[in-house]
Order: structure tokens, then sequence, then C-alpha cells
């Protein structure tokens, strides 16, 4: 912001003192020395020069076109401090010559030295510029040492610094809880007087915490630019790098700026970098705790009343140091969750309205097909559906794009120039139309919105995609049951069809053992156990696992209840596709052929199926 300026300055500076230096240099050289060695010369007339030649007081001498230099003889080893100097009397002096025969003096005319540019270039500029390049180095090493050690306070540096952050509420869709949490502190800032002439006394710290994407940086921005005020920022990662002590001065300097620049937000984005738990047993770093350290001590230090926020966000509140969350620090915890399906829809709209799109868009159907996705991975899809626009040469995004752009943020782009031989082709077929066969034959599953059979840059070969009708908050266990037989589908299939199994269901089958593990460990879902727990989630957003304190015996127990579960499933999936049999082969013979089919295809082909069966039974 305001230090910009200083900035470049500083940079400016780095040149001009090697260049000043090289000055120097390049005069001594040229100028200042040669001088100081040079002889002087002194001036004399024609028959002094004769007397002296005649006196024997000339060692040498140099006749010139237009002079004649005279070089004394000095005493040995002294060194010739003054040349004498006359003009020439004629061009052809023959008398010159014999008296110099005469008195045996070395004579001569001075050679034109050839080299006299390459001399010059190799003792004189070469090494002044060699002295200037290095001085240069040396001088911009140092500063930048000096620098970032020392004058954090004149560099922007890594401090992120913004005026006006130009985002306002209307940038975030959903989130209303956090909105509500926020408003307070917009107040606090836009009219500080309000709250000081009671006393009361605002929090210095508001924590938002939340998965990844979901648009705690942009809440953050969002309050500033609600309240006009400026906005700081700096990221966890970056107070812990270089030199030790670093941190500790950044943090300093960034509350500094703060004060300054009152009322401001000053966003430490994730916080969890530095404020991870002290009492770690292993691995202390020392740097980060002197940080941390710097950071408790200046938010205790500094007075809230002077109108600066520190909003901070992490995605791991479960690693955060207690000290951090105690009252006067970080004592507003603001949950920033995953969106839901009106979330979804709203912030689809929010990032629909920097793009052309078609009137026929219908972003709730975009929605239900991304459950768990975040903004950005919604911001995401938007974006990537209207560079397909741009790539079908179409003038409005439609909502084909809006569909492929979803499979392409799920899946993975197509790859075409994957092949999957004949073989593979079939086995792919049959594994995807188990899954959707199971699914449709059972009733407690979502309905089936596409299958493919086309290869994914992500690694699948093929996939079948559910949608659910509306948002489930509550799974019960049919619900939870039913999804696993249907995860066990591809590869029954399989198994029926080509009495072999292959690599293809991994996934499904980590799926479908996670499942049955939560249903035991975490829902009380099982009839072994019942109603108790042996695991929970430490992290909310990250798939961490706490394991409880059971014995190995019940760990035995808990890894026999989950096979059961599963291998009953499983059976169960075996059974359904068996029955249909006819159904199975029917369908997997359109996909191969289709690769693609919609949903309703696939329910308009069953019932197709079904019908016919059932007319050639009552006949
Ligand atoms: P986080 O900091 O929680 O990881 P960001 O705030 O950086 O997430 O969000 C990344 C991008 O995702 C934002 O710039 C925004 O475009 C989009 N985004 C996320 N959540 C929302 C939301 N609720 N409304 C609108 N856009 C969002
Ligand atoms: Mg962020
Ligand atoms: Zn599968």
């Amino acid at each position: 912001m305001n230090n910009l300026g200083k900035d470049n300055k500083n940079k400016k500076n780095i040149y001009i003192i090697p260049i000043l230096v090289a000055i120097f240099l390049a005069l001594m050289y040229f100028w200042f020395i040669p001088n100081l060695t040079k002889p002087a010369v002194e001036e004399i007339s024609y028959n002094q020069f004769k007397d002296m030649l005649s006196d024997g007081k000339v060692k040498e001498v140099d006749i010139d076109v237009y002079y004649i230099d005279i070089i004394p003889k000095v005493e040995k080893d002294a060194r010739v401090t003054k040349i004498y100097r006359t003009g020439r009397l004629y061009l052809d002096d023959k008398e010159i010559v014999d008296l110099l025969d005469k008195s045996g003096v070395t004579y001569g005319s001075p050679i034109q030295s050839d080299n006299t540019l390459t001399e010059v270039l190799m003792y004189i500029i070469l090494p002044t510029l060699l002295t200037g390049a290095i001085l240069f180095f040396i001088m911009k090493k140092m500063t930048k040492g000096i620098g970032g050690v020392m004058d954090f306070g004149k560099k922007t540096g890594k401090l992120y610094a913004e005026k006006s952050t130009g985002k306002t509420f209307d940038d975030v869709a959903g989130q209303d809880e956090a909105k509500t949490a926020l408003f307070e502190i917009i107040d606090f800032l836009s009219h500080p007087a309000k709250y000081t002439a009671i006393g009361a006394r605002l929090p210095k710290g508001a924590l938002l915490v939340g998965p990844p994407g979901t648009g705690k940086t942009l809440l953050a921005k969002a309050v500033a630019g609600e309240a006009k005020v400026p906005f700081f920022s700096l990221s966890g990662s970056e107070f812990v790098e270089l030199f030790v002590g670093m941190g500790a001065a950044r943090v300093r300097d960034l509350f500094k700026q703060a004060v300054s620049n009152a009322p401001c937000i000053v966003f430490i984005d994730e916080i969890d970098a530095v404020g991870k738990s002290r009492d770690e047993s292993f691995g202390g770093n020392d740097e980060r705790e002197q940080t941390l350290n710097q950071l408790l001590a200046e938010m205790d230090g500094f007075d809230s009343s002077k109108g600066v926020v520190i909003l901070a966000a992490t995605n791991r509140p479960d690693v955060l140091d207690r000290a951090l969350l105690r009252p006067g620090r970080f004592d507003r915890r603001i949950n920033v969750d995953l969106p839901d399906q009106d979330g979804r829809v709203a912030i689809l709209k929010v990032h629909a309205r920097d793009v052309k799109m078609s009137d026929k868009i219908d972003l709730d159907v975009i929605a239900r097909q991304t459950p768990g996705a975040s903004g950005a991975d919604l911001e995401n899809i938007i974006n990537e559906a209207a560079l397909r626009a741009v790539r079908e040469r179409k003038t409005v995004v439609e909502q084909d794009n809006l569909e492929a752009a979803v499979e392409v943020i799920l899946a993975g782009e197509e790859r075409k120039n994957k092949v999957l031989s004949d073989k593979e082709k079939h086995i792919v077929a049959y594994h995807e139309i188990g899954h959707a066969l199971v699914s449709a034959r059972l009733s407690n599953t979502e309905p089936v919105h596409k299958i493919t059979i086309i290869p994914r840059t992500s690694g699948a070969l093929g996939y079948t995609m559910q949608v659910a009708k509306e948002e489930k908050n509550l799974i019960s266990k049919e619900e939870v049951l039913d999804n696993i037989k249907v995860l066990c589908g591809g590869r029954a299939a399989e198994e029926i069809v080509f009495k072999s199994i292959t690599t293809g269901a991994s996934n499904d089958i980590q799926r479908a053992t996670e499942i049955a593990r939560e249903m035991i460990t975490q829902y009380g879902m099982s009839d072994e156990f019942g109603f108790i727990n042996f695991e929970s989630k430490t992290n909310a957003f990250l798939s961490d696992r706490l394991k409880g304190s059971y014995s190995e015996e019940t760990a035995r127990k808990i890894d026999a209840a989950m096979q059961k579960v599963i291998s009953e499933c499983y059976e169960s999936a075996k059974t359904i596709l068996s029955e249909n049999r006819d159904v199975l082969d029917k369908l997997a013979d359109v996909l191969y052929k289709k690769e693609n089919i919609t949903g309703d295809e696939f329910m308009a082909e069953l019932r197709f199926l079904d019908e016919d069966k059932k007319e050639t039974e009552n006949q």
C-alpha cells in the first residue's frame, strides 16, 4: 500500500552505488594514475637541447613529427621524473643526427603501437568492468540480506495489502450463518464509536473454520469490502520460512502496519501452519513456536477499540493450540460449511453472472449432481462449461456444457486416445450395468443419472452416476446397505458373466469397506455391537479417523462384522443380477454400442425389457 513506492526506490539504490564505484575506478585508471606516474614535461629551446647534448646529459632522444623528447641521464635505478621537449627545426635534420651519433645517445622515433586499443581493453576497461560487476553483485547480495532481515517494515514482501478488496457479501452465496456472525464485526468497523460509547469489548479475532474452497478467504475479503476498510493478509505458511526469527518479525510488522492503518482487517490464512499445538510430543519447531508466541503476544497487546479485527482461516481446527482459542484471542469461531443444495444453486448463480448463459439453463439439476462440491469446485464448473462453449463455437453456455463440466470436475476429462480392447470394453460395460441394475432393482437407492464407458483421465474406465432426488440429512440403515450392494454390483456382474474378476473394482471395494466400517464403528448399525462408538472423525473435513480405545479382541470382531456386512451385500447383488441375467446382457449390449447412456434411457430400456419378459411369460 503506502510503502510500495519505497520498495522501488530501494531497488534503484542498489544500482547507483556500483555505477559510482565503476566511474571512480575508470577515472583512476584513465586519468589519475597515468598522470601521477607520468614524468613532467618541460619545454626547452633548441640551443638548450644542443647544450645538454654536448654536456653529455642526455640519455635518449625520441624524435616525433613536430617535437623532440629528451630523456635526461639519471642516476642508476632512479626514476625519470622529468623529460624535456623542444620543437624540431628542420624536417630533415642531418645536423642533429650527426650530433646524436657523436655523443652516442640512443635515438629514434616513437613507434605508434598498433596494440593500443587491445591494450586499453586488456589493462583498463576489462578490469574496470570486472571490478564493477563484482561490486554490483556483492552490493546486491548485501542489500538483499539486510533488507530481508531488517527492512521488512519497508518492504511489502509477502504481506498482502489491499486498500479495498472490492468484494462484498453479494459475492458470497449461501453461508448465511457465517455472514450473520460477521455482520457485527462489519458494524463495529464502520461505527466503532457506537460500541466504545457503551463500553462493549468486541472480539479481537474470529476464526473461520471449514473445508478448503468453501469461501473463507472470500468471506474475509467481503468483510473488509463491506466495512470499507483496508485488508492486510498473510498466509500462515509464509510466517514459517526463511531465517529463524523472521516469522516473529513479520508478525510484529503486520500488527504495526495494521494499527497504523486502523480501522482495518488483518487476515491470517492457513493459521494452522503457525498455530499448531505446541505440546506435540515430537518434532518441535522452534521457529514456529516463536512465531506463535509473538502472535499471541501481539493479540494480547493491541487495543481492539482501535478498530483492528483479526480474522483467521483454517481447515484443521483440531490441531490449533488452545492458547489461540482463548477468550481475548480468536474467541469466535465461525463455521463455513460445504454448501447444501440451495447453497450450491446460489453459488452457481453468483458465478453464472459473469458468463453468458442460455435461458434454458437449469442450475438446480447441476447442483443436484454435485453433492459435496465446494464453492471453488462450483466456480470451476461454470468456468469449465464456458470454456467448452467457446470450444464448440457457441455464443452462450448451454446445459450440456454444464453437465460435461460436472463430469470433468468429478471424473476427469475423457481420454479419447485410450483404446480399450474389445474384451475390456465388454467387461466395463457389464461392470457399469451391474451397478445400475442392482440400483434399479433396490428400493432405497438414488436414481441413475448417467452411465458411461468412456475412459477418463482420472483413471476410471467408466462410471455410473447416481443423483439424489433431494438433499438428504439422515441416511437410514437400509439405504446404507443398499448403497453397499450397488457398489458390489460391478464386480458381481463380472463374476457372473465372465467367471473371472478384474482389478476394475478396486475403488468400489474401497468405498464399500469404508461405509461398512463407519456403519459399525460410528453409527452403531451393526447387529454384533449395536449402539456403541469405536471411532470418531478427528477432522470433519479430512477423513482422518481417531481410533478409540478397544482391545485387540474387539478389533478382530469389528473386522469380522465388516466382512459379514460386505459379503452379505455382495451375495445379494449377485442374486439380483443372476435373476436378471437376460436383462443384464441386453443392457450391457446397449451400453457397449452407445458408450454413453442417460439415466432416462437406461430406465426406459429396462422398463421395455421387463414388459417384454412379462408378455412372453404370460403366453
Ligand atoms: P477457502 O479460503 O475457504 O479455501 P476461497 O475463499 O479461497 O476458499 O474460495 C475460492 C473461490 O471459490 C472463491 O474465490 C470463490 O470464487 C469461490 N467460492 C467459494 N465459496 C463461495 C461462495 N460461498 N460463494 C461464491 N463463491 C464462492
Ligand atoms: Mg483460502
Ligand atoms: Zn464399479
